[in-house]
């Protein structure tokens, strides 16, 4: 049997499209590598959102070069934006890379990697529109707690930063039935929270002629039996709607958590970035969910630097962080994102002044961060258990999981050790800015998923420990990291 390997770079949309790929390779008969041994195919899922991330990708390849020397039969295969993106090139510059296939056409992995076996001969393929929504596909979820449903793919918008609209195409809907009907499979094998999946989720059903899609599906999730939390990414202001909040705090198992990308707080340089919302509608959105769910977190995405930028926009994107409130901010500095409009533009802010700012800017929501986490000390919370690396803090043996707020709990174990996927209820002792920390654990509730979780194992098991601050805690929800595209990340 022929092993692989799929190895991720990007987005949620990515670590999903990966999900698919491996179960597209599974179907086809292919197994995962064994830890520490170089697989017999190795899949990039590659981002060309990062500065530097062709670098990166043939340096990677040149990497696994010898490899391919010693073992002709092995094969390397990239996907992803950035084969989108440079197209034939990469067979160009890395001749012993097999198989090219573009963001449209993943589905096609298994029949490249063959025709390339048989064909003694690089195969490259690169649809230039969906053909079949991915989700259609075979898929092996990481997860058996938490899963992303994909509600639609590719952007319509055309901010000046980012390249997604370039590389995934105009949006594309699913219908409601069927994103409705792959949660309720999820669910019955186990899966307690989902994470609804779109560039712009705001935006969701324009293309089948309703407006009001996304709200109506949210109360449709709240219908599903034995799904206990449902959160979305990404919102866009300029698109969100009140229906959208009020089927947010009227659904029960739609949880209080909004990421909502500000970007920037200035007006003029939203107006450059061509985000199509102004600093007051943004502030007004917060003002209502708030109004709406006053235990509502919210956090966002803000680039510092974009080009133009003065200090006095600066001052604007403080001021917006100072009112909203964010209980985290991912925050970047601009860097040119070749083959998007801003990568030209004059203005270029200098590289030391984009430090400096974004330095005050970071020290500006880490206070707010932490003193939104102290409100929580004292307070009783539910924390989905999530999987994560094993060890020991000095006295207190901890795991890791997700608040319905999104926040990360460290908790301390009771008498019974909870599998992930179970849920307990904790009583926070203290705060830090990114985590918080429950040293009273007040109970456990064993859950299906955790059930799912053990039976993955095939053996009696339980969640390891992971020490206080460790963030790499498996994925109860995504979480944004990279600023082009909403939904980016890691
Ligand atoms: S930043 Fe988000 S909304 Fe803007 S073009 Fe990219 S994916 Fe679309």
């Amino acid at each position: 049997m022929r092993t692989y390997q799929v190895r991720t770079y990007g987005c949620q949309m990515n670590v999903h499209d990966s999900e698919r790929l491996s179960g597209l390779l599974e179907d086809a008969g292919y197994v995962p590598a064994p830890d520490g041994e170089t697989a017999d195919v190795v899949v990039f899922n590659t981002c060309a959102v990062r500065e530097n991330a062709d670098n990166r990708l043939y340096g990677n390849l040149g990497h696994l070069r010898p490899a391919k020397v010693k073992n002709p039969d092995m094969q390397i295969a990239v996907g992803g934006c950035l084969a989108q993106k440079d197209q034939g090139e990469i067979v160009r510059k890395a001749p012993w890379v097999d198989v090219v296939f573009g963001t449209h056409n993943i589905g096609s992995l298994p029949v490249l990697l063959e025709r390339a076996r048989i064909a003694g001969e690089a195969q490259v393929e690169l649809k230039e529109s969906l053909e079949v929504f991915p989700s259609t596909l075979p898929t092996k979820r990481e997860s058996p707690y938490a899963a992303w449903v994909s509600v639609s793919v590719g952007c319509n918008n055309t901010c000046t930063f980012c390249i997604v609209p370039a590389l995934r195409g105009k949006e594309k809907d699913r219908r409601p039935g069927d994103v409705l009907a792959e949660v309720q499979a999820l669910v019955q094998q186990g899966v307690l929270e989902v994470t609804l999946l779109g560039q712009n989720v705001n935006t969701y059903g324009v293309e089948f002629g309703d407006r009001l899609a996304f709200g109506k599906l949210l109360r449709a999730c709240g219908d599903i039996e034995g799904l206990e939390r449902v959160r979305f990414t990404s919102p866009h202001p300029a698109a969100f709607t009140d229906d959208v909040i009020a089927a947010m705090a009227e659904t029960p198992n739609v949880m209080h958590q909004l990421h909502m990308p500000l970007q920037s707080g200035s007006d003029r340089v939203l107006k450059a970035m061509r985000r199509s919302y102004r600093a007051e509608r943004y502030l007004g959105i917060i003002e209502r969910v708030r109004a709406a769910m006053p235990d509502a977190a919210i956090s966002t995405d803000i680039i510092v630097g974009f080009p133009g930028e003065t200090e006095e926009d600066f001052q604007a994107t403080l001021d917006v962080v100072r009112q909203s409130r964010f209980a985290n901010a991912f925050t970047f500095q601009y860097s040119i994102r070749p083959g998007t409009p801003a990568a030209t533009m004059a203005d270029q802010v200098p590289k030391g002044v984009v430090q400096e700012r974004y330095e005050r800017l970071v020290a500006l929501q880490e206070e707010i961060s932490w003193e939104e986490n102290k409100k929580q000390v004292g307070r009783t919370l539910e924390v989905l258990v999530a999987e994560g690396e094993g060890r020991k803090d000095e006295a207190t043996r901890r795991l890791s999981g997700r608040a319905a707020d999104n926040r990360l709990v460290h908790f301390a174990v009771g008498d019974e050790t909870p599998r992930p996927g179970d849920m307990v209820t904790v009583e926070v002792t203290y705060a830090a800015p990114h985590h918080l920390v429950a040293d009273r654990a007040l109970g456990l509730r064993r859950t299906r998923a955790g059930d799912a979780w053990q039976a993955r194992q095939g053996a009696p098991a339980q969640a390891k420990g992971v020490s206080l601050g460790m963030p790499s805690i498996g994925r109860p929800a995504p979480l944004p990291v990279e600023p082009s595209g909403c939904a980016v990340t890691s």
